[in-house]
């Protein structure tokens, strides 16, 4: 729920309009009115969102002996979802406003104002006029064959083809309890009321591990996972003070669960969820052994016993995530020049690490050949390493301004120092201008690589 203390609604407008401006998110066929609840990431957001899966799997999988990766499909099978209570189960209550026509979640109707009589709907008045609530199934579905037929879903979490492929991982890898399976992918949610930008979409992505285990283990890895997690968010730049965390009370946590952990964070919104980490028992396989009817036990070498694995589920939301990097980023801020104006510098300040552009790279002069020719060169040089931006245009001030205001966390001018005419002793050297301090330094060409990999990857 939105907590208003935090709510900032001015600085998330400038947050929107500068991820549209700048090619970072733009609503699905906007061109024709927009999809509502679904986004397109453009260039940086592609490169923003790609490093934030990149560096999680890395962390996750790539980096762990115990957690190993997977690509489910998005086409579901009905069978799967009924076994695992989606098809019966996975819905929010509605409510329709007589009023104005909306249609609101009504466990959250926090935030929302009608939009024929603002300050009566929904729900906070007397004069509100809200139906009863129904229950409202997310679940988005399809249909398969020439007659459609078969029923399938678009899957509204990735989890469930890690729980129906676990025997199958467990046979073909020889792992031992505890070990994780891994996945990042495409879920889909029908909901009610997609708002605060890509925070709650229709389509979006998750990243999720499910982490098998002894049941006596369960509890405490819920609280290791939760600390993983924790971590890994101030790695990629969200503080820990801007994180909280909800410990579900007893009766809000869904029936199977003995602990979940909300991590919520300080968006310009509101303080609102980011992940769930949770306890989820034996639910998951022991829903799938009955609903397919094979064994799905697993069996112990040391003890000889056989029993169904106990789940712990940290399950992250790659949008939400890069939403929070973008909003933890921005900031303006305020420069006075020498004649005392005063001037707002816009600056995403990204840890290079997720940044989409890693170093911007000019020639001092466009029209100085010397100065394109080794530009181009370094741009040759640092590209097959990370992703790098030439500009060439305007005065090199106005470029830097443009890379801060994308987050990218170094430029390198080319000047008449590069090439000697200055004195000797600068030649192959080039101005490394820092985007957060905005001091500069001289570097050579030659270390220029090196010194970038310690950084951004
Ligand atoms: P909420 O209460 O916000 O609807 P949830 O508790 O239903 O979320 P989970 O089912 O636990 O969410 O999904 C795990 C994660 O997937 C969430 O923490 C969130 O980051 C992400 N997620 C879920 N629904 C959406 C959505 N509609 N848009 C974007 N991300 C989502």
């Amino acid at each position: 729920m939105a907590n208003k203390d935090h709510t900032d609604p001015a600085r998330m407008e400038k947050i929107v309009s500068l991820c549209k401006r700048r090619g970072f998110i733009f609503q699905a066929g906007e061109i024709y009115g927009g999809l509502n609840g679904v986004w397109d990431y453009g260039p940086l957001g592609v490169e923003l969102k790609r490093n934030l899966k990149d560096y999680w799997w890395r962390k996750t999988v790539q980096e762990r002996d115990d957690v190993l990766g997977m690509d489910g499909s998005i086409l579901t099978m009905e069978q799967v979802l009924v076994s695992s209570g989606h098809v019966g189960g996975f819905s929010d209550p509605m409510v329709d406003c007589k009023t104005c026509k909306g249609r609101f979640r009504a466990d959250n109707l926090d935030g929302f104002q009608c939009k024929e009589k603002p300050s009566v709907c929904p729900g906070q008045s007397p004069k509100c006029d809200l139906t009863e609530p129904r229950q409202f199934n997310l679940m988005l579905q399809t249909n398969f064959g020439a007659t459609g037929e078969q029923i399938a879903y678009l899957r509204p979490e990735t989890a469930q083809s890690i729980f129906c492929q676990y025997k199958n991982v467990l046979d073909s890898n020889r792992v031992k309890l505890p070990f994780g399976i891994a996945q990042v992918g495409k879920s889909f949610r029908n909901e009610i009321n997609p708002r605060n930008f890509t925070f709650r979409s229709r389509e979006f992505e998750q990243m999720e591990i499910e982490y098998f285990c002894h049941p006596e283990d369960g509890m405490r890895l819920t609280d290791e996972w939760l600390e993983t997690r924790l971590a890994f968010y101030e790695e990629i730049g969200i503080p820990r003070e801007k994180l909280h965390i909800l410990d579900v009370p007893d009766g809000e946590r869904a029936f199977y669960s003995k602990k979940t952990y909300d991590i919520e964070y300080e968006f310009p919104f509101g303080i609102q969820e980011l992940e769930g980490v949770a306890y989820r028992t034996d639910y998951d396989i022991g829903v799938h052994q009955k609903g397919c009817g094979k064994p799905l036990e697993y069996f112990d070498e040391e003890t000889k016993q056989r029993f169904i694995p106990h789940v712990v589920e940290p399950s992250a939301g790659c949008d939400r995530t890069v939403l929070a990097l973008i909003c933890e980023a921005f900031d303006e801020e305020t420069l006075t020049d020498d004649k005392g104006k005063d001037d707002v510098r816009t600056v995403l300040r990204f840890k290079p690490t997720m940044a989409p552009i890693k170093v911007g790279i000019f020639p001092l002069l466009k029209k100085n050949e010397e100065q394109v020719r080794v530009a181009r060169e370094i741009q040759k040089k640092l590209q097959p390493w990370m992703n790098v931006f030439y500009d060439d245009g305007g005065a090199v001030g106005r470029r830097y301004r443009r890379q801060d205001e994308v987050g990218t966390p170094y430029c390198v001018t080319v000047d008449f120092d590069t090439l000697g005419e200055n004195g000797d002793e600068l030649k192959g050297t080039v101005t490394l201008r820092h985007r957060d301090s905005m001091e500069q330094e001289r570097i050579s060409v030659d270390a220029l690589l090196g010194w970038l990999l310690e950084r951004v990857r």
